[in-house]
């Protein structure tokens, strides 16, 4: 069975362990499911009648484990993440994020969003907007408790001596920092990623997916990550999704073999080579393009 025929069944690299004996913080096999996806097939208004954008989708992703959606432009990684967030239903399926509805985890505030562009308010400064979201979706917490919570999460991100400057004197990765303590500030369980990384520059990305990993270990969050770089969905997750066009759907799952801790030793590990190899070659497929000759 080629991959583009394979349901999103688990692929797992031949001869090697799901997951290492030596991690650090497994996402081990029985850890319960914290977003799971049956079957669900999105259709935008426009388009209703239309080739759904999404379909035959089905995902388990483990508490507690980091997950990467990658595929090619318009396969519809940012409309999963979308549904998964609740903000978008799907029009076939089921979707249950701990146990409820996202729409329900969205209220409760279980999911937390971090997009490309950190879209900070200007005229506050990074305290202030780390608080923001809290203070506006909670009216029990007082500002002051907001503030206290962002001014942790702002030092969690490594902006603690940067809490009273305003956007413009952060620098772009800065700023994401920024966006991702106030999605922090909000203490969901799940943190959703599109594209986070996008806009910055390839040494401030890779200061970032250690970030992420350094958040990841200290937290225990589960999280979704939509990239297009095939080096940060090895680098920091436990599972790949590749996604394919027309339709956009999920053509095979890879489970990265690597052992966390991880970091920048991580590039050297001969699984990591094997497992970028096999990424860019299903990929390649997703794009509709044969597998080149090796
Ligand atoms: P990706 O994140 O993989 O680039 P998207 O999820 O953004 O893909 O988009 C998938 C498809 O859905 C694209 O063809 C896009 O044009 C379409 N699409 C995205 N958002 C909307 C929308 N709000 N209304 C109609 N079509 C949309």
């Amino acid at each position: 069975m080629n991959a583009a025929s394979e349901p999103a069944a688990n692929r797992v690299l031949p001869g090697s362990p799901i997951e290492s004996a030596a991690s650090g913080r497994p996402a081990g096999k029985t850890d319960p499911a914290m977003i799971t996806v049956q079957d669900i097939a999105i259709s935008y208004p426009g388009i209703k009648n239309g080739p759904a954008v999404i379909q035959d989708i089905n995902l388990s992703i483990r508490d507690g484990s980091i997950v990467s959606l990658i595929g090619p432009s318009g396969c519809g990684k940012s409309t999963l993440l979308k549904a998964i967030a609740g903000l978008v239903p799907p029009s076939r399926g089921r979707m249950d994020i701990a146990g409820i509805t996202p729409q329900e985890a969205a209220q409760r505030r279980l999911v937390g969003l971090v997009f490309q562009e950190a879209n900070l308010l200007p005229w506050k400064t990074a305290l202030d907007n780390a608080a923001f979201l809290l203070q506006v979706s909670d009216k029990r917490i007082s500002a002051k408790e907001a503030r206290e919570r962002a001014a942790e999460n702002l030092k969690l991100v490594g902006l603690g001596d940067a809490l009273a400057k305003l956007p413009s004197q952060l620098s772009g990765g800065m700023r994401q920092r920024a966006s991702i303590a106030r999605a922090l500030t909000l203490n969901p369980q799940i943190l959703l990623m599109d594209e986070p990384f996008g806009a910055l520059d390839a040494i401030t990305r890779e200061e970032m997916s250690y970030l992420i990993l350094d958040i990841w270990e200290r937290t225990g969050k589960t999280i979704v990550l939509v990239t297009h770089s095939i080096d940060e969905a090895v680098l920091l997750s436990h599972e790949v999704h590749v996604m394919g066009v027309k339709p956009g759907r999920i053509v095979c799952s890879i489970t990265v073999p690597l052992a966390f801790p991880r970091n920048s030793q991580s590039f050297a590990d001969p699984r990591f080579r094997e497992t970028e190899i096999l990424l860019r070659d299903r990929l390649i497929e997703s794009h509709g393009r044969p597998r080149q000759a090796s």
